[in-house]
Protein backbone atom coordinates (compact mmCIF):
# COMPACT_ATOMS: atom_id res chain seq x y z
CA UNK A 1 0.00 0.00 0.00
CA UNK A 2 1.50 3.48 -1.15
CA UNK A 3 1.67 6.60 1.69
CA UNK A 4 -1.04 8.66 0.45
CA UNK A 5 0.45 12.78 0.71
CA UNK A 6 -1.93 15.82 0.13
CA UNK A 7 0.04 18.54 -1.84
CA UNK A 8 -0.38 22.12 -0.24
CA UNK A 9 0.26 24.98 -2.39
CA UNK A 10 -0.21 24.20 -6.26
CA UNK A 11 2.81 26.87 -7.48
CA UNK A 12 5.51 25.82 -10.12
CA UNK A 13 7.54 23.70 -8.44
CA UNK A 14 4.32 21.70 -7.31
CA UNK A 15 2.70 21.54 -10.84
CA UNK A 16 6.16 21.67 -12.98
CA UNK A 17 7.94 19.20 -10.30
CA UNK A 18 6.18 17.66 -7.92
CA UNK A 19 2.87 16.29 -8.99
CA UNK A 20 4.73 14.86 -12.06
CA UNK A 21 7.29 13.31 -9.85
CA UNK A 22 4.33 10.88 -8.12
CA UNK A 23 4.30 9.06 -11.67
CA UNK A 24 7.61 8.03 -10.68
CA UNK A 25 7.43 6.97 -6.99
CA UNK A 26 6.93 3.64 -6.03
CA UNK A 27 5.91 4.05 -2.05
CA UNK A 28 4.14 6.90 -2.35
CA UNK A 29 0.90 8.88 -4.02
CA UNK A 30 -0.85 12.37 -4.42
CA UNK A 31 -4.74 11.30 -2.84
CA UNK A 32 -5.68 15.28 -2.02
CA UNK A 33 -4.63 19.08 -2.87
CA UNK A 34 -4.31 21.92 -1.31
CA UNK A 35 -5.13 25.74 -2.80
CA UNK A 36 -6.53 28.41 -2.67
CA UNK A 37 -7.77 28.52 -6.17
CA UNK A 38 -10.79 25.68 -6.61
CA UNK A 39 -11.00 25.78 -9.97
CA UNK A 40 -7.26 25.04 -10.77
CA UNK A 41 -7.19 23.08 -7.80
CA UNK A 42 -9.83 20.94 -9.18
CA UNK A 43 -8.42 20.52 -13.15
CA UNK A 44 -4.84 19.32 -11.42
CA UNK A 45 -6.98 16.72 -9.73
CA UNK A 46 -8.64 15.11 -12.34
CA UNK A 47 -5.15 15.48 -14.44
CA UNK A 48 -3.56 13.26 -11.56
CA UNK A 49 -6.51 10.96 -10.86
CA UNK A 50 -7.24 12.60 -7.32
CA UNK A 51 -10.99 13.07 -6.23
CA UNK A 52 -12.91 16.48 -6.26
CA UNK A 53 -13.75 15.52 -2.63
CA UNK A 54 -9.80 15.54 -1.97
CA UNK A 55 -9.17 19.29 -2.56
CA UNK A 56 -9.05 21.23 0.21
CA UNK A 57 -8.77 25.35 0.63
CA UNK A 58 -6.36 26.91 3.29
CA UNK A 59 -9.06 27.59 5.51
CA UNK A 60 -11.10 23.80 5.67
CA UNK A 61 -7.51 22.56 5.63
CA UNK A 62 -7.88 21.34 9.06
CA UNK A 63 -10.52 18.83 7.70
CA UNK A 64 -7.74 16.68 6.55
CA UNK A 65 -7.96 15.15 10.07
CA UNK A 66 -10.72 12.99 8.83
CA UNK A 67 -9.59 12.04 5.73
CA UNK A 68 -7.75 8.48 6.67
CA UNK A 69 -6.13 8.27 2.61
CA UNK A 70 -3.42 11.26 3.83
CA UNK A 71 -0.97 9.97 6.03
CA UNK A 72 1.44 12.68 4.77
CA UNK A 73 1.43 16.58 3.79
CA UNK A 74 3.95 17.87 1.66
CA UNK A 75 4.39 21.67 2.29
CA UNK A 76 4.83 23.56 -0.97
CA UNK A 77 4.17 27.09 0.05
CA UNK A 78 6.22 30.48 0.21
CA UNK A 79 8.84 29.81 3.02
CA UNK A 80 6.86 32.34 5.59
CA UNK A 81 3.99 30.00 5.61
CA UNK A 82 5.79 26.67 6.17
CA UNK A 83 5.28 26.95 9.78
CA UNK A 84 1.84 27.42 10.11
CA UNK A 85 1.04 25.11 7.70
CA UNK A 86 3.53 22.34 9.48
CA UNK A 87 1.95 23.06 12.65
CA UNK A 88 -1.47 22.30 11.39
CA UNK A 89 -0.55 19.44 9.84
CA UNK A 90 1.08 18.01 12.83
CA UNK A 91 -2.26 19.17 15.01
CA UNK A 92 -4.59 17.18 12.18
CA UNK A 93 -2.05 14.08 13.06
CA UNK A 94 -0.38 13.74 9.31
CA UNK A 95 3.43 13.43 8.86
CA UNK A 96 5.05 16.00 7.19
CA UNK A 97 7.26 16.72 4.38
CA UNK A 98 8.24 20.31 3.90
CA UNK A 99 10.13 21.88 1.03
CA UNK A 100 13.24 23.88 1.98
CA UNK A 101 14.39 26.55 3.32
CA UNK A 102 12.45 24.97 6.34
CA UNK A 103 11.13 28.46 8.01
CA UNK A 104 12.08 31.63 8.18
CA UNK A 105 14.15 31.90 10.68
CA UNK A 106 15.81 29.30 13.44
CA UNK A 107 13.13 30.05 15.87
CA UNK A 108 10.21 29.07 13.71
CA UNK A 109 12.34 25.82 12.87
CA UNK A 110 12.30 24.52 16.57
CA UNK A 111 8.68 25.73 16.75
CA UNK A 112 8.32 23.27 14.31
CA UNK A 113 9.83 20.35 15.42
CA UNK A 114 8.41 21.22 18.64
CA UNK A 115 4.75 20.85 16.97
CA UNK A 116 5.44 17.78 15.00
CA UNK A 117 7.39 16.00 18.32
CA UNK A 118 3.85 16.85 20.09
CA UNK A 119 1.77 15.38 17.43
CA UNK A 120 4.75 12.14 17.34
CA UNK A 121 4.07 12.39 13.45
CA UNK A 122 7.50 12.68 11.36
CA UNK A 123 9.03 15.95 9.33
CA UNK A 124 11.47 15.46 6.57
CA UNK A 125 12.91 18.97 5.20
CA UNK A 126 12.88 18.50 1.77
CA UNK A 127 16.57 18.54 0.77
CA UNK A 128 16.37 16.67 -2.40
CA UNK A 129 20.10 16.62 -3.51
CA UNK A 130 20.44 14.55 -0.70
CA UNK A 131 18.41 11.79 -2.60
CA UNK A 132 20.39 12.49 -5.64
CA UNK A 133 22.52 9.95 -7.12
CA UNK A 134 25.50 12.05 -7.76
CA UNK A 135 25.28 14.00 -4.95
CA UNK A 136 24.93 10.95 -2.71
CA UNK A 137 28.06 9.45 -4.84
CA UNK A 138 30.24 13.09 -4.01
CA UNK A 139 29.03 12.41 -0.86
CA UNK A 140 29.94 8.92 0.08
CA UNK A 141 33.36 9.30 -1.53
CA UNK A 142 34.45 11.60 0.62
CA UNK A 143 33.07 10.32 3.71
CA UNK A 144 34.93 7.07 2.67
CA UNK A 145 38.32 9.12 2.86
CA UNK A 146 39.38 7.34 -0.47
CA UNK A 147 40.48 10.86 -1.65
CA UNK A 148 41.69 12.17 1.99
CA UNK A 149 40.56 14.89 3.78
CA UNK A 150 39.02 17.83 1.66
CA UNK A 151 40.82 21.05 1.97
CA UNK A 152 38.41 23.26 -0.70
CA UNK A 153 34.70 22.63 -1.20
CA UNK A 154 33.54 25.23 -3.74
CA UNK A 155 29.89 25.57 -4.52
CA UNK A 156 28.52 28.09 -6.43
CA UNK A 157 24.34 28.20 -7.01
CA UNK A 158 23.28 31.53 -9.10
CA UNK A 159 20.02 32.64 -11.03
CA UNK A 160 19.12 35.47 -12.88
CA UNK A 161 15.37 36.48 -11.66
CA UNK A 162 12.31 37.80 -12.90
CA UNK A 163 10.17 40.83 -12.15
CA UNK A 164 9.71 42.69 -9.07
CA UNK A 165 6.22 40.97 -7.89
CA UNK A 166 7.27 37.87 -6.62
CA UNK A 167 6.97 36.44 -2.54
CA UNK A 168 10.45 35.75 -2.90
CA UNK A 169 11.18 39.79 -2.72
CA UNK A 170 9.29 39.64 0.42
CA UNK A 171 11.24 39.36 3.50
CA UNK A 172 7.76 38.48 5.41
CA UNK A 173 7.16 35.57 3.12
CA UNK A 174 11.10 34.15 1.97
CA UNK A 175 12.88 34.93 5.11
CA UNK A 176 15.93 36.44 2.66
CA UNK A 177 16.73 36.41 -0.57
CA UNK A 178 19.17 34.12 -2.61
CA UNK A 179 20.83 32.80 0.75
CA UNK A 180 17.84 30.58 1.88
CA UNK A 181 16.79 29.78 -1.73
CA UNK A 182 19.31 28.46 -3.70
CA UNK A 183 22.47 29.59 -1.39
CA UNK A 184 21.33 27.08 0.93
CA UNK A 185 22.10 24.21 -1.17
CA UNK A 186 25.94 25.33 -0.91
CA UNK A 187 25.42 25.19 2.58
CA UNK A 188 23.91 22.03 3.13
CA UNK A 189 26.21 20.16 0.66
CA UNK A 190 28.88 21.40 2.22
CA UNK A 191 27.66 20.35 5.55
CA UNK A 192 27.10 16.67 4.05
CA UNK A 193 30.13 16.24 2.74
CA UNK A 194 32.13 17.23 5.91
CA UNK A 195 29.62 15.36 8.06
CA UNK A 196 30.55 18.15 10.33
CA UNK A 197 29.04 21.87 11.88
CA UNK A 198 31.22 24.30 10.86
CA UNK A 199 33.09 26.29 13.33
CA UNK A 200 33.48 30.08 12.02
CA UNK A 201 31.65 31.39 9.30
CA UNK A 202 32.28 35.10 7.41
CA UNK A 203 29.93 36.56 4.81
CA UNK A 204 29.32 39.57 2.46
CA UNK A 205 26.48 40.90 0.47
CA UNK A 206 25.93 43.02 -2.21
CA UNK A 207 22.61 44.18 -3.76
CA UNK A 208 22.73 46.87 -6.71
CA UNK A 209 21.77 50.46 -6.74
CA UNK A 210 18.26 51.69 -6.84
CA UNK A 211 16.76 47.89 -7.92
CA UNK A 212 13.80 47.62 -5.64
CA UNK A 213 13.62 43.61 -5.70
CA UNK A 214 16.68 43.88 -3.22
CA UNK A 215 14.79 46.33 -0.63
CA UNK A 216 13.90 43.83 1.73
CA UNK A 217 16.28 40.90 0.49
CA UNK A 218 19.83 39.98 -0.74
CA UNK A 219 20.79 39.17 -3.86
CA UNK A 220 24.18 38.12 -3.26
CA UNK A 221 26.20 36.45 -1.50
CA UNK A 222 29.36 35.18 -0.56
CA UNK A 223 30.22 33.09 2.17
CA UNK A 224 33.30 31.15 3.86
CA UNK A 225 32.45 27.99 6.21
CA UNK A 226 35.29 26.83 8.25
CA UNK A 227 34.76 23.06 9.49
CA UNK A 228 36.49 21.56 12.45
CA UNK A 229 38.98 19.28 10.86
CA UNK A 230 40.07 22.44 8.59
CA UNK A 231 37.95 21.96 5.69
CA UNK A 232 37.09 25.52 4.11
CA UNK A 233 34.33 25.66 1.79
CA UNK A 234 33.74 29.00 -0.41
CA UNK A 235 30.21 29.81 -1.41
CA UNK A 236 28.73 31.96 -3.97
CA UNK A 237 25.05 32.70 -4.11
CA UNK A 238 23.37 34.74 -6.29
CA UNK A 239 19.94 36.46 -8.30
CA UNK A 240 21.45 38.39 -10.71
CA UNK A 241 24.30 35.97 -12.00
CA UNK A 242 23.92 33.25 -15.11
CA UNK A 243 22.66 30.32 -14.10
CA UNK A 244 25.43 27.86 -12.71
CA UNK A 245 24.80 25.45 -10.09
CA UNK A 246 28.60 23.54 -9.92
CA UNK A 247 30.27 21.45 -6.56
CA UNK A 248 33.75 21.27 -6.40
CA UNK A 249 36.25 19.38 -3.86
CA UNK A 250 40.11 19.84 -3.72
CA UNK A 251 41.20 16.93 -1.18
CA UNK A 252 44.95 15.42 0.02
CA UNK A 253 44.41 12.73 -2.97
CA UNK A 254 42.32 13.96 -5.50
CA UNK A 255 39.15 16.11 -6.53
CA UNK A 256 35.68 16.13 -7.35
CA UNK A 257 33.73 18.14 -9.68
CA UNK A 258 30.24 18.00 -10.34
CA UNK A 259 28.52 19.89 -12.52
CA UNK A 260 24.89 20.90 -12.04
CA UNK A 261 25.25 19.75 -8.94
CA UNK A 262 21.94 21.96 -7.68
CA UNK A 263 20.24 21.23 -10.88
CA UNK A 264 17.39 19.11 -11.42
CA UNK A 265 18.92 17.28 -14.17
CA UNK A 266 22.07 17.13 -15.69
CA UNK A 267 25.07 16.12 -13.54
CA UNK A 268 28.03 15.17 -14.85
CA UNK A 269 30.65 13.94 -12.30
CA UNK A 270 34.08 13.55 -12.81
CA UNK A 271 36.75 12.10 -9.60
CA UNK A 272 40.45 12.60 -10.19
CA UNK A 273 42.89 10.51 -8.45
CA UNK A 274 46.21 10.46 -7.19
CA UNK A 275 48.20 6.82 -8.06
CA UNK A 276 51.76 7.44 -7.04
CA UNK A 277 52.81 9.86 -9.78
CA UNK A 278 50.09 9.22 -11.87
CA UNK A 279 46.85 10.72 -12.28
CA UNK A 280 43.87 9.13 -13.52
CA UNK A 281 40.32 10.84 -14.02
CA UNK A 282 37.02 8.92 -13.47
CA UNK A 283 34.21 10.08 -15.48
CA UNK A 284 30.89 8.51 -13.74
CA UNK A 285 27.33 7.91 -15.35
CA UNK A 286 25.01 7.06 -12.67
CA UNK A 287 21.37 5.76 -13.63
CA UNK A 288 19.06 8.95 -14.45
CA UNK A 289 16.90 8.99 -11.44
CA UNK A 290 14.25 11.93 -10.50
CA UNK A 291 15.69 13.44 -7.54
CA UNK A 292 12.01 14.35 -6.18
CA UNK A 293 10.90 11.14 -6.38
CA UNK A 294 13.63 9.69 -4.72
CA UNK A 295 12.65 12.16 -2.28
CA UNK A 296 9.24 11.57 -2.01
CA UNK A 297 9.81 7.57 -1.70
CA UNK A 298 12.26 8.54 0.96
CA UNK A 299 9.34 10.42 3.65
CA UNK A 300 7.11 7.32 2.18
CA UNK A 301 9.64 4.51 3.47
CA UNK A 302 9.91 6.29 6.51
CA UNK A 303 6.33 6.47 6.90
CA UNK A 304 5.69 2.73 6.32
CA UNK A 305 8.61 1.67 8.26
CA UNK A 306 8.47 3.59 10.92
CA UNK A 307 11.99 5.41 10.46
CA UNK A 308 13.67 9.18 11.24
CA UNK A 309 14.16 10.55 8.04
CA UNK A 310 18.06 11.35 6.86
CA UNK A 311 17.08 14.91 6.28
CA UNK A 312 14.95 15.53 9.37
CA UNK A 313 13.39 18.72 11.10
CA UNK A 314 16.72 19.24 12.86
CA UNK A 315 18.84 19.24 9.31
CA UNK A 316 16.91 22.07 8.57
CA UNK A 317 17.41 23.63 12.03
CA UNK A 318 21.04 23.61 11.63
CA UNK A 319 20.86 25.37 8.04
CA UNK A 320 19.05 28.27 9.38
CA UNK A 321 21.01 28.71 12.47
CA UNK A 322 24.39 29.06 10.27
CA UNK A 323 22.53 31.50 8.17
CA UNK A 324 21.53 33.51 10.96
CA UNK A 325 25.33 33.64 11.85
CA UNK A 326 26.07 34.51 7.79
CA UNK A 327 23.79 37.48 7.96
CA UNK A 328 25.05 38.89 11.10
CA UNK A 329 28.39 38.50 9.66
CA UNK A 330 27.81 40.38 6.28
CA UNK A 331 25.71 43.17 8.95
CA UNK A 332 28.95 43.19 11.28
CA UNK A 333 31.52 42.59 8.51
CA UNK A 334 33.59 40.07 11.00
CA UNK A 335 33.69 36.42 11.07
CA UNK A 336 31.15 34.81 13.67
CA UNK A 337 32.14 31.74 15.73
CA UNK A 338 29.36 29.32 16.22
CA UNK A 339 31.63 26.88 18.18
CA UNK A 340 31.24 30.06 20.77
CA UNK A 341 27.63 29.97 20.90
CA UNK A 342 27.09 26.38 21.32
CA UNK A 343 24.00 25.83 19.74
CA UNK A 344 25.48 23.23 17.05
CA UNK A 345 24.30 19.77 17.58
CA UNK A 346 27.19 17.73 17.27
CA UNK A 347 25.72 14.53 17.29
CA UNK A 348 24.99 14.61 13.57
P1 LIG B 1 5.34 29.66 -6.32
O1 LIG B 1 5.25 31.12 -6.12
O2 LIG B 1 5.41 29.13 -7.71
O3 LIG B 1 4.11 28.93 -5.59
C1 LIG B 1 3.68 29.28 -4.31
C2 LIG B 1 2.25 28.79 -4.09
O4 LIG B 1 1.80 29.27 -2.83
C3 LIG B 1 1.27 29.30 -5.14
O5 LIG B 1 0.38 28.28 -5.50
C4 LIG B 1 0.53 30.40 -4.41
O6 LIG B 1 -0.79 30.59 -4.88
C5 LIG B 1 0.52 29.87 -2.99
N1 LIG B 1 0.33 30.92 -2.00
C6 LIG B 1 -0.53 30.86 -0.98
N2 LIG B 1 -0.49 31.99 -0.26
C7 LIG B 1 0.41 32.80 -0.84
C8 LIG B 1 0.88 34.11 -0.55
N3 LIG B 1 0.46 34.80 0.50
N4 LIG B 1 1.81 34.64 -1.37
C9 LIG B 1 2.29 33.94 -2.42
N5 LIG B 1 1.88 32.68 -2.73
C10 LIG B 1 0.95 32.12 -1.95
O7 LIG B 1 6.57 29.16 -5.46
P2 LIG B 1 7.42 27.82 -5.63
O8 LIG B 1 8.60 28.12 -6.49
O9 LIG B 1 6.53 26.72 -6.00
O10 LIG B 1 7.99 27.63 -4.14
C11 LIG B 1 7.21 27.04 -3.10
C12 LIG B 1 8.18 26.45 -2.05
O11 LIG B 1 8.98 25.46 -2.67
C13 LIG B 1 9.15 27.43 -1.42
O12 LIG B 1 9.38 27.09 -0.09
C14 LIG B 1 10.43 27.24 -2.22
O13 LIG B 1 11.60 27.58 -1.51
C15 LIG B 1 10.36 25.76 -2.51
N6 LIG B 1 11.08 25.40 -3.75
C16 LIG B 1 11.93 24.34 -3.71
C17 LIG B 1 12.57 23.95 -4.86
C18 LIG B 1 13.42 22.72 -4.82
O14 LIG B 1 14.18 22.51 -5.76
N7 LIG B 1 13.28 21.88 -3.83
C19 LIG B 1 12.41 24.66 -6.05
C20 LIG B 1 11.52 25.73 -6.06
C21 LIG B 1 10.86 26.10 -4.89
Amino acid sequence: QRVGFAIVGLGRLSLEQILPAFAECKKARAVALVSGSPEKAKLVAAQHGISDSAVYDYQDFDRIADNPQIQAVYVVLPNGMHREYVTRAAKAGKHVLCEKPMANNSAEARDMIAACDQAGVKLMIAYRCQYEPYNRETIQRMRSGELGAARFIEATNTQVMGPADQWRFKKALAGGGALPDIGLYCLNTARAITGEEPVEVFARIFNPDGDPRYREVEETIGFMLRFPSGTIANCSSSYGAHESKDLRVRAEKGWINLENAFAYEGQELRVAHREGKAESIERLRLPQRNQFALEIDHMATCVKENRVPHTPGQEGLQDHIVMEALYESARTMAPVSLAAVGELDATR
